[in-house]
């Protein structure tokens, strides 16, 4: 039986070294995207450039309409869903708390929390055993900044993180006994386009040297790590946490 990915936010960064990883072995890959068309056919182009399947789809993941429109396409163009990555998430100018109004609050918990919950339940309603489904395996893209608060930054952006990993942990132990595997990876500092939505595109730059290891990381090793917990490898490995942070 083929392995289908939907990756969130597969378009750039994090999301697009995933879905190459997967097209290379073996997935058929949905990439998810919200607004960048052409960057999403790229990496489209480049799986399928490489002999995989894969379909780009425009949804903005916190919106459950949208969402359920996502995985219906799945279901009809590449077949049974059996793993998701929930990378898609967002982050907005560096401040600090008192300076976080409203509205800002309510966009970064519908992209980081509210995406992440629609499109896991999603997934469940179609792996799970309960529901008539064959298994499956859940990754969450976290980040070390629900381990660290990312003060004078953007500690909203931390929280939502931080509720990620109470999902993770959550969904984890109600689909244990389902066949859905669900673990979450919490990367650092790595060298994205994230960065410049906070005002400093050169972040990891200025930031990495200080880090153990001495440098930011790459998108591709975010990407290792998560198609290891999507992976028969990671078969008795539910509800944990792999830190890609370069030992921080
Ligand atoms: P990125 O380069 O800014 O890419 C973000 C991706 O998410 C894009 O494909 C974007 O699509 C998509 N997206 C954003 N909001 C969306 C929504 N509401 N619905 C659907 N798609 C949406 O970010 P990245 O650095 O690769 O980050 C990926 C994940 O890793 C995020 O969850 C982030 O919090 C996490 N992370 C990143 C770092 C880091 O240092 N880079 C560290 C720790 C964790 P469009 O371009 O079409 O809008």
């Amino acid at each position: 039986m083929a392995e289908i990915v939907l990756v969130t936010g597969g378009s750039r960064g994090i999301g697009a070294a995933t879905a190459r990883l997967a097209g290379q072995r073996g997935y058929r890959v949905c990439v998810n995207y919200r607004s960048d068309e052409a960057a999403a056919l790229a990496v489209v182009a480049d799986i399928r450039g490489a002999g995989g399947t894969a379909i780009a789809v425009r949804a903005d993941v916190s919106r459950s309409a949208e969402v359920e429109r996502l995985f219906r396409t799945v279901d009809e163009q590449l077949g049974t869903l059996t793993a998701l990555v929930n990378n898609a998430g967002t982050l907005e100018r560096q401040a600090r708390l008192e300076e976080l109004d409203e509205d800002r609050l309510a966009r970064i918990w519908a992209a980081n929390i509210t995406g992440p919950f629609l499109c896991a339940g999603a997934a469940v309603r179609r792996m799970s055993t309960r529901h008539g489904g064959q298994g499956g395996a859940i990754v969450n893209v976290s980040s070390a900044a629900a381990r660290l608060g990312s003060p004078n930054e953007y500690v909203d952006y931390a929280a939502s993180k931080g509720a990620v990993d109470s999902m993770t942990l959550g969904l984890a132990l109600e689909v244990a006994a389902e066949g859905i595997r669900v673990n979450a990876v919490r990367p650092g500092l790595i060298h994205t386009d994230i960065h410049a939505l906070g005002g400093e595109p050169g972040r990891v730059d200025r930031v990495g040297p200080q880090l153990p290891m001495g440098r930011g990381g790459r998108p591709e090793e975010v990407a290792e790590g998560i198609l290891f917990l999507l992976s028969p490898a990671a078969s008795y490995a539910t509800g944990t946490f792999l830190d890609l942070a370069g030992g921080r």
